[in-house]
């Protein structure tokens, strides 16, 4: 039987990647994306056709907890279950703190950690009644060593670390297990951002000497995911090339 994978922002960067490698063993999958336009949308769509396969595409402020109780209840009303949730969805609102609006502080936080909450709120509802079920949070190395003009996001992404271990210790018993990735400096639109200068000052900091692709952080969410990391709950799994150790 498929599994029935949902993966939060999965229509670009880390999570188009984890998409992509998860096509591997043909499930029932499901992208929840918000900020792209339908041409952005159907490329990802086209890609996953390319490879033979289809999967459902949302377009939902997963920071919205009304919109997220009614698309985990399309979901199962399709699927009848959730077996993994990836939640990957994340935006910066990059300022140092004393530029910082409030309106910064609480998007941010409410699109990167409160977004963690609504998903694993119903995904966790649903995976209780077969008794399992795995999700993997998006976290950052910066939640871990901080970063200038990044409180809000570094403030979000350790927030991730605590519920990741927090919920691991929940649903443990019920047969679910809750894992984090903390990826480093990854090549997606999300860094793509960031001026020249500030790249290669990033880049001359990390001991492989380059930034990851989203796929090497895909291939870990996998692998959390799957029976080669049963034994594992609760963990921060970091993949940044040696920045953080
Ligand atoms: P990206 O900007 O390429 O993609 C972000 C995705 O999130 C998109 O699919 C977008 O539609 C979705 N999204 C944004 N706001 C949303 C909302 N309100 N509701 C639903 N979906 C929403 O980013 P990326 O670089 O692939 O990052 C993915 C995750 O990895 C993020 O959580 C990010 O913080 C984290 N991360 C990225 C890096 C990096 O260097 N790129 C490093 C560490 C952690």
């Amino acid at each position: 039987m498929s599994r029935v994978v949902v993966i939060t922002g999965g229509s670009k960067g880390i999570g188009r990647a984890t998409a992509l490698k998860f096509l591997e063993e043909r499930p029932d999958l499901v992208l929840v994306y918000y900020d792209q336009t339908e041409e952005e949308i159907n490329g990802t769509l086209s890609m996953i056709r390319e490879r033979g396969h289809e999967a459902e595409a949302y377009k939902r402020d997963v920071s919205s907890y009304r919109e997220v109780e009614s698309l985990f209840s399309e979901i199962l009303k399709a699927h009848g279950r959730i077996d993994v949730l990836v939640n990957n969805a994340g935006i910066t609102r990059d300022r140092l703190l004393v530029r910082m609006s409030e309106e910064d502080w609480d998007r941010l936080l409410e699109v990167n950690l409160k977004s963690v909450f609504n998903c694993s709120y119903f995904a966790v509802k649903a995976m209780m009644k077969e008794r399992s079920g795995v999700i993997v949070n998006v976290s950052s190395v910066v939640g871990q060593i901080g970063n200038v003009g990044q409180c809000n996001y570094a403030a979000s992404k350790a927030g991730i670390m605590g519920f990741t271990k927090s919920l691991a210790r929940e649903v443990a018993p019920r047969g679910i297990r809750v894992n984090a990735v903390a990826p480093g400096f990854i090549d997606t639109e999300m860094t793509q951002a960031l001026p020249e200068k500030v790249k290669e000052m990033f880049i001359s900091s990390i001991p492989m000497g380059r930034m990851g692709r989203p796929e090497e952080v895909a291939e870990v969410i996998y692998w959390l995911c799957g029976e080669g990391s049963s034994y594992l709950t609760g963990q921060v799994i970091h993949v940044n090339g040696g920045l953080y150790m």
